[in-house]
């Protein structure tokens, strides 16, 4: 928990026991300013580095992480709330293995490719993509996890040779400052990546001071208002906001597993996941033993300070989830449905709930709840859950388990989410190698992957006319012959057949012959 005490100074705190972490300067517009000045003046040199140069200040960064591993860990843990365990296991492994993968990938991803372009070829003409890099982006990320989403975001931005400025959120200013540290001692060139601290208007300033990209992850309101502010500048966001992800269990699943699954999707990081299970949907038939399952496994976990290592449930981030949290328990229960475990708190402490007899027309199932809940509800057939599933304005993920692989398949595809896991859950942010983003209110645009690359960077078109004997048949002055060409372009050119072009070639003849007479 953090709170802005003046106009200059953040107090960051452990939200599980209120201990002060740090202060941290929150940087004026003109502070602002001069980080995106200085961004782009040190982008014109990183813009000239070989992927090898880039390959090695993402290594030794990677080095830099692994002898502090513990100690950057406890931050997370301490900064965040969340359990030791996970900052470990969903923060700090994934990135290393994502820094790893885009250091010595990324050339390969970004090679100049050539396109073929038909039966425009055969006019002697030939084109490239080459892949340049934007220039300085913008990475603001939320609290949640706050090492592992911006350092992946901005190893990704720095390999296609950007340069990066991050704003954390107010909650982790220095798990942030941390990232910045670790590319200091890794050697990075100043201003090659820059931590800001601040609120959201230190976010507000960055993003009305032209960066060339927007990378956001938060919620859908601030999102909006990213967007707006973005497009004043048209600068392009990558907007990573919320969910309210389905998990669909049918009877032939194996229920034991999954009950596991959808334990561990809904209670990590307290259920501050923007891909956490928020809404489970179970065949009606195993609903009862399903859900005693649930309860059974749910309550073998201990919840308390993350820093303790037997700890699998720990806190919200600040006050203002709790109440969310809070009031989504209270409409469920007014609205009839039946609070199986749990539903206190003790402070910033909220129990892991299991909610049953939901449906979707209850509030709380169709706001984003961002805490340790499990709503339970159920369906009849294949059909039915679909429905219920895409029933939903977010789209970020969504599980189906069963063990009838077409099944699942066919249901996959009809799920309108970013991803669709089978049989496995919320995990994929941590496969470097895959896109990550939503549709509907769960934002647009994609990080990691291929998908998520090419957002860092301006695809440029080269084009080359090696026959240059004569004048292009579409250029002027234009005529009755121009005319008829053009229809016979529109024909057979245009119609994709090279038989049907050689048609035309009198026709082209006779144009070019009109055109180099004059
Ligand atoms: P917020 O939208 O409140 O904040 C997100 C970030 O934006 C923070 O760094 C915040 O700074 C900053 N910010 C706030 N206002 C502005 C502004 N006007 N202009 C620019 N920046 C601003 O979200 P939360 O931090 O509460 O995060 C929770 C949300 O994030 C959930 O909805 C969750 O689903 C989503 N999320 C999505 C993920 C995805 O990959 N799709 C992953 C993780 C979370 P400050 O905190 O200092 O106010």
């Amino acid at each position: 928990m953090s709170l802005a005490v003046s106009q200059e100074v953040l107090i960051s705190r452990n939200p599980a026991t209120g201990e002060e972490i740090g202060k941290a300067k929150i940087f004026s517009k003109e502070e602002v300013r001069q980080v995106i000045n200085r961004a782009r003046s040190v982008f014109q040199t990183w813009r000239k580095t070989s992927f090898d140069e880039r390959k090695h200040l993402i290594m030794r960064a990677r080095e830099v992480i692994l002898a502090e591993m513990d100690e950057i860990a406890e931050l997370i843990c301490k900064e965040s709330g969340k359990p030791i365990a996970e900052a470990i296991s969903m923060e700090i492994a994934p990135v290393l293995d994502l820094m790893q993968y885009f250091a010595r990938n990324t050339k390969r991803l970004l090679k100049p490719r050539k396109v073929n372009i038909g039966l425009f070829s055969l006019l002697g003409r030939s084109s490239e993509i080459i892949y340049e890099p934007v220039g300085v982006v913008v990475i603001i990320p939320a609290w949640n996890y706050p090492f592992s989403i911006p350092l992946g975001e901005a190893t990704m931005a720095l390999m296609a040779g950007n340069t990066v400025i991050i704003k954390p959120s107010e909650l982790t200013p220095f798990v942030g400052l941390k990232i910045e540290e670790i590319f200091r001692k890794a050697g990075a060139l100043e201003g090659t990546i820059q931590v800001i601290t601040g609120d959201g208007s230190t976010g507000a300033a960055l993003v009305e001071a032209a960066p060339d990209k927007i990378m956001f992850t938060g919620s859908v309101s601030t999102g909006k208002k990213i967007a707006q502010s973005a497009a004043k500048n048209l600068t392009p966001v990558v907007l990573e906001l919320g969910g309210k992800d389905p998990m669909i269990v049918f009877a032939d699943a194996n229920l034991n597993l999954a009950a596991e699954a959808a334990v561990w999707a809904a209670f990590c990081n307290a259920g501050q996941n923007c891909a956490s299970v928020e809404r489970l949907y179970v065949e009606e038939s195993i609903a009862k033993d399903f859900t005693k399952l649930l309860i059974e496994k749910t309550k073998k976990l201990k919840q308390g300070i993350g820093t303790q290592s037997d700890i699998s449930i720990t806190v919200l981030s600040s006050e203002k989830q709790l109440q969310i949290v809070k009031e989504h328990v209270e409409s469920f229960k007014k609205e009839g449905a039946k609070i199986l475990l749990g539903g206190q708190n003790k402070g910033l402490f909220f129990e892991p709930t299991i909610i049953a007899d939901v449906n979707n027309s209850m509030k709380a199932m169709r706001e984003e709840t961002f805490g340790p809940t499990l709503p339970i509800a159920t369906f009849r057939d294949e059909e039915e859950a679909i429905r219920l599933a895409n029933d939903s304005e977010f789209g970020l993920t969504a599980s189906v388990w069963t063990s009838d692989l077409k099944k699942a398949r066919r249901v996959a595809e009809k799920l309108e989410a970013g991803t669709v896991c089978i049989n496995e859950v919320l995990y994929t942010h941590a496969i470097a190698q895959t896109p990550w983003g939503g549709v509907k209110m769960s934002g647009y645009g994609r990080t990691h992957g291929l998908e998520g690359l090419m957002e860092l960077v301006n695809p440029k078109h080269i084009h080359l006319n090696r026959l240059l004997l004569f004048p292009d048949a579409w250029w002027m002055p234009y005529s009755e012959t121009a005319i008829n060409t053009f229809k016979g372009f529109a024909k057979y050119f245009a119609s994709g057949s090279l038989i049907k072009t050689l048609l035309l070639l009198p026709m082209i003849f006779k144009r070019i012959k009109e055109l180099t007479k004059k």
